[in-house]
């Protein structure tokens, strides 16, 4: 996708900058925050923004959002990402993107995104296994024993919750001009992605009215 504007290549641990740590919006669930990682910094004719630039951001964006997985695949995701990986949660990213417009749009997804969500989906299937070392031990295994791949899975696996279950809350993508954001409708008057957009489309109605006052 687009260039990122910072210059986070050969980034070198948590204390490197990342454009992941100024996501506008985070905590949708995992598909809709690995969706969130591109968005546009500025508003109608600001920037687009590709938080995810490098295995590095991949590494970052995982430890951000550590709580959402399973909390036995936690303490894994400290391994750093491979350039496969990030490879992975790109192609993953750019297929639920896809879903959820298609989703948004009331029409159906392209078969070929749908596949890379299911293939990347399988790669959840986990179980608990019983200790033989003592009474009440049990530990989870995955099929998938790559850390970074398991997670892949579990992002994937909330895409399927999302779009293929019920419509708790139904997805959004923001309406503010310039906003390419999915959103959650977690409450009823819940109209934008973040009080950002609200504000800015607001304001932009407040001066339309003050140069023409019949506009609405
Ligand atoms: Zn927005």
């Amino acid at each position: 996708m687009a260039e990122n504007a910072g210059n986070a290549g050969n980034a070198e641990g948590p204390a490197e900058a990342s454009a992941v740590d100024g996501m506008p919006l985070v905590g949708e669930s995992l598909a809709l925050d690995l969706v969130n990682t591109t968005f546009i910094n500025g508003g109608l004719r600001g920037v687009l923004v590709d938080a995810l630039a490098t295995p590095a951001d991949l590494d970052r964006w995982l430890t951000n959002r550590a709580g959402d997985f399973s909390a036995a695949l936690r303490p894994r995701l400290s391994e750093p990402a491979t350039r496969a990986h990030f490879e992975r949660f790109l192609e993953l990213r750019g297929a639920l993107r896809e879903v959820a417009a298609a989703h948004t749009a009331g029409r159906p997804p392209r078969e070929s995104d749908v596949r890379t969500v299911n293939r990347a989906a399988r790669l959840a299937a986990r179980w608990d296994e019983l200790l033989p070392t003592g009474p009440g031990g049990s530990v989870t295994r995955w099929s998938e024993p790559d850390p970074q791949l398991a997670a892949l899975g579990e992002v994937a696996s909330e895409g399927v919750r999302l779009f293929g279950g019920t419509p708790g809350q139904p997805v959004h993508a923001c309406p503010a001009p310039g906003c390419i954001l999915y959103f959650r409708k977690t409450h009823a008057r819940r109209e934008w992605c973040t009080a950002t957009c609200g504000n800015r489309v607001r304001v932009a109605r407040h001066s339309r009215r003050h140069r023409d006052p019949q506009a609405g």
